[in-house]
This record gives C-alpha cells, sequence and structure tokens, in this order.
C-alpha cells in the first residue's frame, strides 16, 4: 500500500445564506444554509494525481479551497502527512503550508499586475526563509528555466506574457517554496487548447522529476483522463465515486458517472448504451432528500427516494448506489 499523503475525513462545509442585509436578526430555525460539501472522504497516495470531477456547483472549488486553509470545514479533518490540520493554530498551519501550494484556473487574476515576474516568484522564497540574496536570484531563474521561460524573463511584468506563459509564471511560483503537493484548480481552463497540452505535460514533467503529489480539480473529463492515476466524482458535494482512472471511464459503477462520461462525445463508450443527460443539478439550499442525484436517475427506485446511499466497495474502487447494495443482496440471498 503506497504512503498516504492527504486524507480527508468527513470533510463538510455550510455556508450560512440567510440574508442579513434585510436589518432584521434571523431566528436560527429561520436561518438558510447551503451545503457545498457533505462527508466528503478520499486518500491521496505520494507521487499520485487524484482527480475531482464533477459539474458546476459540485462542491469542487469549496474542497480544494479547505485543503489548502483558504476556508475552515464547518466539520470533517484534513491529515497532511499524518498530522491533523489545526486552522485554530497559525503557527501549525504556517509550518504545513510550505509543503503545499495552489495554482488556481485563472492565471491572470492569479498574478499581481504590480509586481515583477521575479518578485512573485520569490514571495513564498521569502515568506518560508528558505533563501537569501543572491541565492533567491539564482533561485528564480532556475525556476523560469524549469517551466520553459527564462532567467531574464524575471525582470518583466504579467501583462507582458500570454496565457500560458502566465500558468507558467504560476507554476514556477507553486514551486518555489518547494512543495510536495499541489492542488491544480481548472488549471488549463481559461487557456487556449492549443496550449493546454503543453501546460498539462509541463505538470506531468515536474510530477516525475519532483515527486510531487497533485489533486486536479477539474470539469473536463478529456485533462482527467489524461492526467490523473485515480478519480472523485462529486455530485452536489457528495462523492458519489472513487475509481481508478482507467476502469472509471471503461466501467463506471454509478448512474451520474456514466450520465458524464455519456455527455462528452469523444469518450470510448465501451460498447455500454447511452445514458441520456437529463435534468439540472439540483438547488444545493435544499436538495432532494434520500440519493440527490435521484430526480434525475434513470435508474431510480424506491429507496433512493428516501434513503441516502452508503459508500460500498466496487471492483474498481467505491461507490455510493442503492443498485449496487440491492444487487449483493439480491446475489447473497
Ligand atoms: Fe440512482 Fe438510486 Fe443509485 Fe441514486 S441511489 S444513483 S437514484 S439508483
Amino acid at each position: 500500500m503506497p504512503d498516504v499523503l492527504l486524507s480527508v475525513e468527513g470533510l463538510t462545509r455550510r455556508f450560512d445564506v440567510s440574508k442579513p442585509w434585510l436589518n432584521r436578526v434571523i431566528e436560527r430555525e429561520d436561518r438558510q444554509f447551503l451545503t457545498a460539501t457533505a462527508d466528503v472522504s478520499f486518500d491521496i497516495c505520494k507521487g499520485e494525481t487524484f482527480a475531482l470531477v464533477g459539474e458546476s456547483g459540485s462542491g469542487k472549488s469549496t474542497i480544494a479551497k479547505m485543503i489548502v486553509g483558504l476556508l475552515e470545514p464547518s466539520a470533517g479533518q484534513i491529515r497532511f502527512d499524518g498530522k491533523v490540520m489545526d486552522f485554530a493554530s497559525g503557527a501549525a498551519m504556517r509550518a504545513l503550508r510550505r509543503r503545499f501550494q495552489m495554482i488556481f484556473q485563472d492565471p491572470f487574476a492569479s498574478l499581481n499586475p504590480r509586481w515583477r515576474v521575479g518578485d512573485i516568484i520569490a514571495e513564498p522564497i521569502h515568506t518560508f526563509g528558505l533563501l537569501r540574496g543572491a541565492e533567491v536570484t539564482r533561485e528564480v531563474g532556475r525556476l523560469l528555466d524549469l517551466v520553459g521561460l527564462s532567467a531574464a524573463d524575471a525582470e518583466k511584468f504579467p501583462h507582458e506574457f500570454s496565457g500560458g506563459q502566465r500558468q507558467r509564471i504560476a507554476i514556477a511560483r507553486a514551486l518555489s517554496s518547494r512543495p510536495e503537493f499541489i492542488v491544480c484548480d481548472e488549471p488549463t481552463s481559461a487557456l487556449d487548447v492549443s496550449v493546454q497540452a503543453q501546460i498539462l505535460n509541463l505538470m506531468r514533467d515536474l510530477q516525475d522529476e519532483f515527486g510531487l503529489t497533485y489533486l486536479l480539480i477539474s470539469h473536463d473529463l478529456s485533462v482527467v483522463r489524461h492526467m490523473s492515476n485515480r478519480i472523485g466524482v462529486l455530485y452536489l458535494g457528495r462523492l458519489v465515486e472513487v475509481a481508478e482512472a482507467k476502469r472509471l471511464f471503461t466501467e463506471p459503477q454509478h448512474p451520474y458517472t456514466r450520465m458524464l462520461l455519456d455527455a462528452v462525445p469523444d469518450l470510448s463508450l465501451s460498447g455500454r448504451r447511452r445514458t441520456p443527460v437529463t435534468g439540472e443539478i439540483p438547488n444545493p439550499i435544499n436538495p432532494p432528500s434520500g440519493c440527490a442525484f435521484h430526480p434525475r436517475c434513470p435508474q431510480v427506485f424506491e429507496p433512493c427516494r428516501h434513503q441516502t446511499p452508503m459508500s460500498t466497495a466496487t471492483a474498481t474502487g467505491q461507490a455510493a448506489c442503492h443498485l449496487l447494495t440491492h444487487d449483493q443482496k439480491a446475489e447473497s440471498s
């Protein structure tokens, strides 16, 4: 069993979406909550790429923000290299923070436009006291070279670069604290298709060279298939399936995973019948009872409407669907 680097257990995040601007006291029972993620658990092993996929509003980015400490969980815990991340302890979080970084979706927004590229990349080096003086300049040049730019680019400003080059700068900055783990939140979705493959290949090369571990957040199944070892599928804040990447595409176990795959015309169906994509993702403030996917599921049956399915082991990983336990019971009787 490979070493687990990151472990997420029962991760839940609720947002109070009551309307305080109405200038009245909202009684506790009248408050409205949006559950962005509910009871999400998974492990990520050292050196692997674990991807989270799902439609917009599935909770992918909320999970990413909680893992890097930008958002505090309402319940559950995150362990990094065996240590529980203690959000209340600034010192403990600071010690861990050097070891994980995040690459954001939009390289136009994530780089300070008033700073020179060299200063942007050097900031984590100064923050964590890793190097001083001329060593910092040399390290910035090395990092720029590593991501396919040149040391001379350190003197330029972000607006002087294309989208793909800016994402390379963001990657150099993420690498500058010498992290072991990088959360990549839709790292190529703001880029031209022609540039996307170059950035993904760069990320893979860097992973091989430095033994990096990635959490990849994406709505793009082609990107996820190209990059991941294992994939977790989220629906309305819940993890409905986790599987080894290749097998998720050939043997999806959960009806929602099948629907997601069938929405992408050029993904192989491996002889399966298509599941038509139907319905809209429900309002997360008032989610459906039982299995939240039941209003859209072509295989819905009675227990789905009132019982939340538990995650169970499957041939390819794990999934939360009554069909799996129903079939198992039928087979064992
Ligand atoms: Fe469909 Fe029921 Fe499975 Fe939910 S639990 S995915 S509604 S069959």
